[in-house]
């Protein structure tokens, strides 16, 4: 099979379809090569090539070599130039490329091909000796750094030291004698610490940068990324080998990136930066500060270096264009990668832009107002989960700000935490609970786990394409970057910011929006949800089959939830509202009677406070369906555990210490959660759950006649595992509805479900419908009983597990579709088939997990239920499912 791909002078064997084959960078840059844009010509070493690679030990297999040379020579047929030529060399760029860009990952060698004596050709050839020998230091830094695995700083500190002993500051001050001097210095450094010579012979460096490029596959920063991204290992990179153009040359030449849109907030302006006389990295590596793109955004910023729109019109105009044609044609925000070479533009990558959730969304929405993309694809292209970032609360614009410095907004919203100075620090304390806010000079590939662990992000260095604006914004952390004005002692574990001193430890607040740091942290607003978010959701709506409910047993979370759109209350959990501070006496009293009568006399203070709860609920949802689920968790959970609360207890219920003490003692239990809970309270102690109900109708009866609307409760019973259960229990509430309607003399629907909780349960679903009129699947509990793992203690193993693959992800966050889904699917198919037109909904944890909502969607079921910040996210997950 073809392993070897070219692009390039008018041509390409491949297209943006075969990213999986090529790579990403490989497929676009074929994409781009084949519809006629300025690509330098190259070719892509396939992904399938990698695990060759590995299994062959580390080396390339021989028709593949072959096949390479074979393109090679076209590259040269197209450039006119010749690998290795002594007079005018092709050089080459060796750069990797997976099937899903992995920023900074892995690596990538420029100016291949040089040597002592290809460098004098080239200066001679280009009339340009101090970019000739700027271009081998460079490829001698590179390739000492990728390829030989010789620690970078010793490059850097003898190019600091050249600067220095010239008296300047930029890399761009060196002159030729002085660069030429350097790659003496860079030379011996490699001779001294690799113990060789560096290599002279091209096709040597060639075959030893696409080693290395392979090999960064399987870098620990590669790795680490993979696993925080659920990346396959099987997948591999691709090689891209690509003649190389100069940014390099000098006034007229420059290279630069870009977004088609601005991938912070979405808007429709062309965003990026660009440097004269510099190559690639230079601009991701804050080497130095980077010029603005278009001269508004230089004037917004109130900056003074030219823009490229202004310092080179033409290409500029150039490059606008070729935006533009990027966007029509993938129907996307571009990030995009150029060159200019002595006033000529070349292409070097383009890929769909990352971005915040607030970009995606405008960005959706834009897109397809502008006919660009269907309303369905706008659905499609947000995220459901990133949402997150979008509902929750930002600063308060007029709570006080202690500001102390301002650098550039780099990745939206608000983060407060502890300051941290390094990203093992970072991981360290916030796996203790710890809100950290990570503080780097710059960030780099190593710092991943850091910034993955911190609230939020903030550099010294770096624009608003560096490595942290870049990665904070995919990962949806806060970031500021580019804070000029900090100074980091890493040995004093301190930071200075004018005369301010913050040692590590101290609270910042960042606002990602703005750019500002705070001392301190600031108090938060809620979000706004109306404009392109409601009309997403408006469109999303429009697509999805799902309901979606909530789990909320508080008029407020009530509030919030309708706000975001839930059509009802899956999970109201009445236990919740024992703990007031004014019922737990109640509460606590109902428990530790002796007897029934004791108990109904406790039960009887609770009644009116339990009406008035579900009044203010029912009222609250107005006429939406409200699932009411009777008490479920074991009572020893509302008492004390220790001699001070006890007699706390005994001299609030007018019980003796001894008693509330033997009483406790006599409740305990070994297992809980296996324990005396659910409908088993109800069936040992009926006056409980004959309490509730009547609660329950009672509000219901009392909220319908009052407001005119029609209130159906849906009673709910939990830890169901035989139908007789249920039958017993179902007797029991309907008695108090027909008990309440009669001394009402006002009747309603309402129905009697139970919860799916339980293996047996979900076996014997046949039987257990014809009690219940719904089910609802109680997720949490169906994974910790079908997998025999308690949630509370998984953390030791859990994580070993899914690192493992043993389950592909932690399944109380996403439903084990293999395991727990098919019990699931077990009740629907047998409940549905004893009762057609039996409601079957989730409320467990899962209910707002996008891949479990799908599953649900899958299956059929008709509604599902989240907390109340996750109803949008259900909702578009909802959508997407049905797309
Ligand atoms: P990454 O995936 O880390 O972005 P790239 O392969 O895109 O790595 O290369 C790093 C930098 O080098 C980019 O700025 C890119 O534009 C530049 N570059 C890569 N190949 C060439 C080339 N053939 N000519 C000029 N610049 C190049
Ligand atoms: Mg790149
Ligand atoms: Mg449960």
């Amino acid at each position: 099979t073809k392993s070897v791909f070219r692009f390039g002078g008018g041509s390409a064997d491949g297209d943006a379809s075969q990213r999986d084959l090529l790579g990403g960078k490989g497929a676009n840059l074929a994409e781009m090569a084949g519809i006629g844009l300025p690509v330098p010509p190259g070719l892509t070493i396939a992904t399938s090539v990698c695990a060759a690679f590995y299994d062959a030990g580390g080396k390339l297999p021989d028709d593949v070599k072959a096949d390479t040379l074979a393109a090679l020579a076209h590259v040269e047929q197209v450039t006119g130039k010749t690998f290795g030529d002594a007079a005018d060399p092709l050089l080459v760029s060796v750069r990797s490329g997976a099937r899903v860009s992995m920023p900074g990952m892995m690596d990538t060698v420029l100016n291949l091909g040089l040597n002592d004596v290809t460098v004098e050709g080239l200066a001679r050839a280009s009339g340009n000796p101090r970019f000739a020998w700027d271009s081998y230091r460079r490829f001698i830094q590179m390739y000492g750094d990728v390829v030989l695995e010789l620690d970078h700083y010793l490059f850097e500190d003898a190019l600091e030291i050249a600067k220095e002993d010239r008296g300047v500051t930029l890399d761009t001050e060196l002159t030729a004698e002085d660069l030429q001097g350097l790659v003496a210095r860079y030379k011996a450094i490699v001779a001294e610490n690799w113990g060789d010579a560096f290599p002279q012979d091209p096709h040597e460096q060639l075959w030893g940068a696409i080693g290395a490029v392979f090999g960064s596959w399987r870098s620990d920063r590669a790795r680490t990324y993979r696993r925080l991204n659920d990346i396959p290992e099987s997948w591999g990179t691709a090689v891209t080998v690509q003649a190389m153009v100069f940014g390099n040359r000098g006034d007229t030449s420059a290279t630069g990136v870009a977004f088609t849109r601005d991938p912070a907030n979405g808007e429709r302006v062309t965003y990026g930066e660009y440097l004269i006389n510099a190559q690639g990295e230079d601009v991701v590596a804050g080497i130095r500060t980077p010029q603005y793109l278009t001269k508004a955004a230089r004037e917004r910023a109130g900056a003074r270096a030219a823009s490229m729109e202004e310092a080179m019109p033409v290409v500029f105009a150039e490059l606008a264009k070729v935006f533009a044609l990027l966007e029509t044609h993938y129907r996307d925000m571009q990030d995009i990668e150029f060159t200019v070479e002595d006033g000529r533009l070349w292409m070097l990558q383009t890929r769909s832009g990352k971005r915040t959730a607030k970009a995606a969304l405008k960005i959706a929405v834009d897109m397809a107002s502008e006919g660009l993309i269907t309303e369905a694809e706008a659905v499609l292209r947000v995220e459901a989960g990133a949402l997150d970032q979008l509902l929750h609360p930002t600063l308060d614009p007029h709570a006080p700000r202690d500001v102390i410095t301002r650098g550039l907004p780099a990745s939206p919203g608000a983060a407060s935490g502890a300051v941290v100075f390094d990203s093992d620090t970072a991981e360290a304390r916030a796996k203790m609970g710890d809100a950290v806010i990570l503080v780097r000079t710059e960030t780099s590939p190593e710092d991943i786990h850091g910034m993955h662990a911190a609230r939020g992000i903030l550099t010294a260095r770096g624009g608003m394409t560096s490595h942290a604006a870049v990665v904070a914004r995919g990962m949806g952390r806060p970031c500021v970057s580019g804070a000029g004005s900090i100074s980091i002692d890493l040995t004093a574990r301190t930071m200075r910011v004018g005369n301010r001193m913050i040692g590590e430890g101290d609270r910042i607040t960042l606002d990602g929006t703005t750019g500002e740091v705070m001392v301190g942290e600031v108090a938060t607003v809620e979000p706004e949800l109306a404009g392109d978010f409601g009309l997403l959701m408006e469109w999303a709506d429009k697509h999805r089959r799902l309901k979606v409910r909530t789990n909320a047993e508080t008029p407020a979370d009530c509030r919030t939830a309708r706000g975001f759109g839930a059509e009802g209350i899956g999970l109201c959990r009445t236990e919740h509202m024992f703990f007031e501070p004014s019922r737990i006496t109640s509460v606590r009293r109902m428990i530790l009677a002796e007897d029934g009568a004791g108990r109904a006399s406790a039960l009887a203070e609770l009644l009116p406070e339990q009406r008035a709860d579900f009044a203010r609920i029912f009222r609250e949802m107005a006429g939406l369906p409200v699932t009411i689920r009777l008490l479920d968790p074991p009572l020893h959970e509302f008492l004390p555990h220790d001699e001070a609360g006890f007699a706390d207890v005994a001299e609030a219920t007018g019980l003796s210490v001894g008693t509330v003490r033997r009483r406790i003692a006599e409740l305990h239990e070994f297992n809980p959660m296996l324990g005396h809970r659910g409908c088993r309270l109800g069936i040992t102690y009926p006056e409980i759950y004959a309490m509730q109900a009547r609660a329950i109708f009672e509000a219901a009866v009392a909220v319908a006649k009052d407001t005119g609307e029609a209130v159906v409760p849906e009673v709910m019973v939990p830890l169901v595992a035989t139908a007789r259960e249920l039958e017993i229990t179902k007797a029991a509430i309907d008695a108090e509805a027909r008990a309440v309607f009669a001394e009402t003399g006002r009747t309603l629907d309402y129905m009697v479900g139970t919860m799916i909780e339980l293996p047996r349960a979900a076996l014997r679903a046949a039987e257990i419908a014809e009690f219940a009129e719904f089910f609802s699947f109680g997720t949490n509990d169906l994974t910790q009983t079908a997998l025999g793992i308690s949630r509370d203690d998984a953390s030791r193993f859990l994580g070993v597990y899914v690192e493992q693959g043993i389950y592909p992800r932690d399944p109380f966050v996403g439903i084990d579709e293999e395991g727990v889904g098919e019990l699931v699917q077990i009740a629907t198919d047998r409940g549905r088939a004893a009762r057609p037109g039996l409601k079957l909904g989730i409320c467990g944890e899962h209910g707002g997990d996008p891949a479990s909502i799908a599953f649900c969607e899958r299956l059929g079921l008709d509604y599902v239920s989240c907390s109340p910040y996750r109803v949008p996210i259900a909702r578009l997950a909802a959508a997407q499912a049905a797309l």
